[in-house]
């Protein structure tokens, strides 16, 4: 078994940040998605109005 290092080394960044993105995007949604005053679901941030009870958010 002879792999050349530089061959590990990408390997090990491609996890990295194949983790990271992962992570960061899950961690995005979480802060991003609203809770509606009113009904208590959420929403995307984008939304003007909820979903569920129409409220506007
Ligand atoms: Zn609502």
């Amino acid at each position: 078994m002879d792999m050349p290092l530089s061959f590990i080394i990408i390997v090990v960044v491609v996890a990295i940040i194949l983790i990271a993105a992962t992570t960061g995007n899950r961690r995005r949604a979480d802060a991003q998605s609203r809770l509606c005053p009113s009904c208590g679901c959420t929403h995307p941030p984008f939304a003007q109005f909820c979903p569920r009870c129409g409220k506007q958010v």
